[in-house]
């Protein structure tokens, strides 16, 4: 019984200039980090994430992580992705009734144990004891949040700021004027802040709606984390991007994404980034931003969640 190994792997992430018609009209310039494209498994924001808390797990001599999310959940599918590749035990708590998702199916295969929390227990996750029955039945799991957040995780998203530094001189460009992302738990906007340093502001769209989390909204969640960090969120500007609601996808959301797709060539998902780009075309044509404006998006990825839309 051997405690796991921190894997050795840092992903090579690219930021590429992205044009669209309702960009070029609004003479807003656009580069995307391809979250997306740093592995086609282990995808998006989810492994910056899950990084520290294998660091701790490792130190900590297990042999594996134990987490929660939804049966569509973007998480879950990185962190069996990455206990697959990399050789360590994951544990999947899952939201609801036992039920058959194309996530489920691949957390199966790629060698997770699943446990169903059903909706009552899984609501009680941000309770204090909520992990204690968990570490005595699985004593060699280390626990991570929800998302793969906390201060933890977001400590390891610092890095994408490094990362689009080393991509600019690429774009051409000195500079970027702000950055625009998707937000569940705040986890890796809260990263970004740390590593930005109050440099750029961040426009952040809200993939919940605010106050949809108990017991507190995720913006609230930001706020406290970033006060233990010594950083305020003032520099953050917070979009509601959810539109009817979490992981609901509506007719135009839908037509959008299929647009803007055929346009750039970059799939995005239906929960998180579909509805941040269609808020950041919002507040394009709205004016928001004056032209020569450069902003980065995030590309959080979360294709493999495109199969809960039908896509
Ligand atoms: C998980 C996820 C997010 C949310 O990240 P947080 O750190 O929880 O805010 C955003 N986009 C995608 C595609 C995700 O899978």
């Amino acid at each position: 019984m051997t405690a796991l190994r921190v894997p050795d792997w840092q992903p090579q992430l690219c930021l590429e200039p992205l044009a669209t018609s309702w960009l070029d009209a609004a003479g807003v310039e656009l580069a995307v980090l391809r979250l997306d494209a740093v592995d086609r498994q282990v995808s998006g924001n989810k492994w910056f994430k899950l990084l520290p808390h294998l660091q701790t797990a490792a130190h900590q001599g297990c042999r594996g992580v134990m987490t929660l999310g939804g049966p569509h959940s973007n998480h879950l599918h990185a962190v069996a992705a990455a206990g697959h590749r990399f050789g360590f035990e994951t544990l999947g708590l899952v939201r609801g009734d036992a039920k058959n998702t194309p996530t489920i199916a691949d957390l199966v295969a790629m060698g997770m144990q699943i446990e169903w929390l059903g909706y009552g227990d899984y609501r009680a996750r941000y309770n204090v004891d909520f992990w204690l029955p968990w570490k005595q039945r699985y004593p060699h799991l280390w626990p991570v949040p929800e998302g793969g957040g906390g201060l933890t995780g977001a400590a390891g998203c610092t890095v994408l700021i490094e990362a689009i530094g080393q991509g600019l001189p690429q774009l051409g460009w000195s500079d970027y004027s702000a950055l625009w992302l998707a937000a569940g738990t705040g986890s890796t906007v809260t990263g970004l802040v740390m590593g930005e340093q109050g440099r750029h502001p961040v426009y952040v769209a809200l993939a919940v709606p605010l106050r949809y989390r108990v017991p507190e909204s995720v913006r609230q969640i930001v706020a406290d984390m970033l006060e233990c960090a010594k950083w305020m969120d003032a520099h953050c500007h917070w979009v509601d991007g959810c539109r009817r609601g979490f992981g609901r996808f509506d007719p135009q959301l839908l037509d959008f994404m299929a647009g803007f797709e055929e346009e750039t060539g970059v799939l995005l998902d239906p929960v998180y980034t579909g509805k941040a780009i269609l808020a950041l075309r919002d507040s394009v044509q709205a004016g928001r931003f004056a032209p020569g404006t450069r902003l980065v998006f995030i590309h959080t990825g979360g294709l493999q969640g495109r199969r809960a839309a039908g896509l």
